[in-house]
């Protein structure tokens, strides 16, 4: 009977960045995925390194700070590894706050926009608000699930795909494998990454909720035309390397449904072509919607359950392509035994009652 050292449950790229990092540790890994992995939430995040004062919750800011330090060295080895590209730019984003949260930035010490903005981002409209600069990267997600799949392959990380994952499995009360639909596998480790599902999972019900986020996006007529990040109160844009510009995103509570509306996309591509007026010219190449794993505190749940060999790491919401790095550094800590270095207790499975 095969067995392995971790069970991986969900090839997101929560699951495959810990899938990764155990392997590098030497463990014998099996990423079991109920579809094809990097096709959820990863596959539709707008990829922002957001890693500012008063967009993340305090208790947060630790992981998210020493994520983002973290992002170029590993974007940088998957990229060598898989022979992929995960377009991490590193231009920085310019936020056009409402006038309320003016205070919070200057307060956040945040920087106004070196030059006058219509000279530092020609593209943009003239906007008769303040804009700031703040130096945070973006990648594409796309790029990098594809880039950490081919990298973790490379790397001799086993994959279930198709199937998913019904239960774990308890031998004297402590895990030792899963359970699927059509057949089993055994480690006497396992760790639930299955993002808006890892609920779903007996024998633990994790409060994690899908949060869903639509988005459009758009092939700009010039790959150069939008060189930073633009956020504003109504609408982000996501210029990639390749010439596409994403619009998005909406926070809905709509259950596990992944429709669009086309009058919400509609919505984005009026706010887009008001900010980038030459938008005019673009062509609509996809729209989209995904789930975000949500928690009822809004942040994520990592370590150990209360079933011996049983990990979770899920509950990143709005800020898992950010995450990824750390949460795979501090879970192989934890799923190996070692002390990870940050304070992991507001993240603790433990605070919700089981
Ligand atoms: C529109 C949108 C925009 C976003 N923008 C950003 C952004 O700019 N920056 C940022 O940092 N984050 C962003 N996010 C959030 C980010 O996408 C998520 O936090 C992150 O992708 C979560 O990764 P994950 O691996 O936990 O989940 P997922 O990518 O959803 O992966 C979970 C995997 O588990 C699998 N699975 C589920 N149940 C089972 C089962 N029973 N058995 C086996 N497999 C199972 C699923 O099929 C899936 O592949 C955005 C999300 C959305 C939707």
């Amino acid at each position: 009977m095969k067995t392995w050292d971790v069970i991986v449950i969900g090839g997101g790229i929560i699951g495959l960045s810990l899938a990764i990092a155990l392997r590098k540790r030497g463990a014998t890994v099996l990423v079991v995925e109920r579809g094809e992995p990097g096709r959820e939430a990863s596959h539709a995040a707008g990829g922002m390194l957001v890693d500012c004062l008063i967009e993340t919750p305090a208790a947060l800011q630790p992981l998210t700070t020493a994520s983002a330090r973290m992002y170029p060295e590993f974007v940088h080895e998957i990229e060598i590894e898989s022979g992929l590209t995960a377009d991490l730019r590193d231009q920085g984003t310019i936020v056009i706050p409402r006038p309320e949260h003016i205070d919070d930035l200057v307060l956040a010490s945040a920087d106004l926009v070196p030059a006058p903005l219509a000279e530092f981002e020609p593209a943009l409209a003239p906007a008769n608000r303040p804009a700031f600069f703040l130096k945070e990267r973006s990648v594409d997600p796309r790029g990098m699930t594809a880039a950490a799949l081919k990298a973790a392959k490379h790397r001799g990380i086993d994959f279930s795909s198709g199937d998913p994952v019904a239960a774990v499995d308890l031998s004297d009360r402590c895990a030792s494998g899963v359970t699927t639909t059509k057949t089993a596998f055994h480690a006497p480790k396992v760790v639930n990454c299955a993002g808006a599902w890892s609920g779903q999972i007996a024998p633990h019900a994790f409060p994690t909720r899908p949060v869903k986020g639509q988005m459009l996006c758009l092939a700009s007529p010039s790959r150069t035309l939008l060189q930073h990040v633009i956020r504003t109160p109504d609408v982000y844009l996501i210029p990639r390397s390749d010439g596409r510009i994403l619009v998005g995103a909406t926070v809905e509570e709509a259950g596990f449904d992944k429709r669009t509306d086309p009058a919400t996309i509609q919505r984005f591509h009026r706010a887009a072509l008001a900010l980038v007026p030459e938008l005019r010219n673009a062509r609509i190449l996809e729209d989209w919607a995904g789930l975000r794993p949500g928690t009822p505190d809004a942040l994520p749940i990592l370590g150990a359950t209360s079933t011996p060999g049983y990990y979770v790491a899920t509950g990143h919401f709005r800020d898992g392509i950010l995450l990824a790095p750390i949460t795979a550094q501090v879970m192989a800590d934890v799923v190996s035994g070692t002390a990870p270095g940050y304070d992991l207790n507001p993240f603790s499975p433990a605070r919700f009652p089981s």
